[in-house]
């Protein structure tokens, strides 16, 4: 019987969840997920100076609005550090690797003649076979591994193929620092190691990494896990997407109102492809994800096609669903705390009702929101430019002579109130439009809103009737 799967997303909390994050996080939860198995949060916090708090919690933040989860307590990789260094300290044991007692100023001069002679700065590993007992005193060592000095180091990437690094250049890295602090390099091998980690899937700005990660394995004769190195997101205009890029966090997508199903269909779309299927559900993304279809070029990042996919999500979501997403939106929007004060369980009510209308026309929870503002807006409503206009002199007077119909009907529905506006329009001898667009304008304050006679229905008859009265 083979390994059960272990997968894990490993990010740097120096920031919010960046969104070609949130497609890693994807793609390793849905590789578990497919083949039974589990993913590992590990928090790459050995970086003192650039993590913090408020980056692991928005990380985690950020994952769990996407519907991604883990096995297990977030691991602090900074927390693990004394089993780095005794890792470490077991490859010197086993000659595998040395202490290196270079100065600072020697570092730096080997890096000056390197460049002087125009070659690439690399460790000329003077440590490699002298011996320690000749260290200069109050010098605090180093370890490095040492790297093979001729032949090549072949990665064998599921996504890349294969990969040869010669090894002439891959020199004697650092593994713990003269601090006894692990370098990432180190730091990632031990971790995935004693994880059990059987699948890393990551960005290929790692690839490089990973020739040298495959040194330090077989230093410690441990199986390298199965690679699989994604293709970065492009922008639009094929320019690589910044890390730092505050618009590209995975909040700032919750916040512009696009709901997490849509995101990870998206994500998912972004680099992986099964036949030409566009829309998945995340079962159906479970059931089919594989290495096999991740492509080897960079995607592109197309903000019509996510509002699109959205719009389609947003129109297949269930109402009281929607309303959930929308009250999470209302935590992350400036406007939010105003109207979140308006939400009490009769205007839940109405915004359940109002969402068939409102769904069909919005690509965002904020268009959504955007139409419902009907239900928010308090009387006397302030009509827009349009909407006054539309309440002249004609439409006031056919609104002041529909009232008494629609105040006579005895049950108030969408096709009731319709039928009294309609009747009414014939016996004066006027468009349905004439007498609907100023009645839009008085219950809405706008000349544009989800159709008329639902928005008469979601507002129930006194608060219809009562907007009619202050608009004639
Ligand atoms: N911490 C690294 C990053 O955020 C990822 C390391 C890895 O996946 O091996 O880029």
């Amino acid at each position: 019987m083979s390994k059960p799967v272990v997968t894990r997303f490993a990010p740097s909390p120096t920031g919010f969840l960046h969104i070609g994050g949130g497609r890693t996080a994807l793609f390793n939860w849905l590789y578990a997920k497919r083949h039974g198995g589990t993913m590992l949060l590990r928090i790459e916090d050995t970086d003192r100076e650039r993590s913090t708090d408020a980056a692991v919690a928005a990380i985690i933040d950020g994952l769990t609005w996407l519907g991604l989860t883990w096995t297990g307590d977030p691991i602090s990789q900074f927390e693990r550090a004394g089993r780095h260094a005794e890792v470490a300290r077991s490859l010197v044991d086993a000659g595998k690797a040395y202490y290196c007692f270079c100065t600072a100023q020697e570092l730096d001069e080997m890096r000056e003649t390197a460049k002087a002679e125009g070659r690439p700065p690399r460790y000329d590993g003077r440590w490699r076979d002298r011996d320690p007992a000749e260290a200069p005193p109050g010098v605090k060592p180093t370890i490095r591994i040492k790297a093979p000095l001729d032949g090549e180091t072949v990665v064998n990437d599921q996504v890349q193929g294969r990969v040869v690094f010669p090894n002439k250049d891959l020199d004697d890295f650092i593994i713990l620092r003269s601090d006894g602090t692990p370098t990432y390099m180190h730091a990632v091998v031990v971790d995935d190691h004693d994880m059990g980690v059987t699948h890393i899937i990551r960005g290929d700005d790692h690839l490089t990494n990973t020739a040298r990660q495959q040194i330090i394995y077989s230093a410690l004769g441990w199986e390298v896990p199965v690679m699989a190195h994604i293709p970065l997101i492009h922008g639009a205009d094929g320019a690589k997407l910044s890390k730092r890029h505050g618009a590209l966090g995975v909040d700032a997508y919750r916040a512009m109102g696009y709901l997490p199903a849509a995101l990870r269909n998206y994500l998912v779309r972004l680099g992986w492809a099964h036949g030409d299927a566009e829309i998945l559900s995340t079962e159906e993304m479970i059931a089919l994800f594989d290495l096999e279809g991740i492509g080897r070029s960079p995607s592109r990042f197309d903000f019509a096609k996510l509002e699109n996919l959205n719009g389609h999500y947003i129109r297949h979501t269930d109402d009281a669903e929607l309303l959930t997403h929308l009250e999470i939106l209302l935590d992350h929007i400036p406007s939010g705390p105003a109207l979140k004060a308006k939400l009490d369980e009769a205007m839940r009510a109405r915004l359940v009702a109002a969402m068939p209308g409102l769904k069909e026309r919005a690509k965002t929870l904020l268009e959504l929101l955007d139409g419902a503002q009907f239900l928010f807006a308090e009387r006397p409503l302030q009509p827009d430019e349009k909407a006054g206009q539309l309440l002249d002199d004609a439409g006031r007077a056919a609104l002041s002579a529909l009232l008494p119909l629609l105040g006579d009907l005895q049950d108030w529905t969408a096709s009731s109130t319709e039928a009294a506006v309609r009747a009414y329009a014939e016996a004066a001898g006027l468009k349905l439009g004439k007498v609907a667009q100023p009645l839009r304008a008085a219950l809405t304050g706008r000349s544009t809103s989800p159709p008329i006679f639902d928005v008469l229905a979601v507002l129930g008859r006194d608060e219809a009737l009562a907007r009619i009265r202050d608009a004639v």
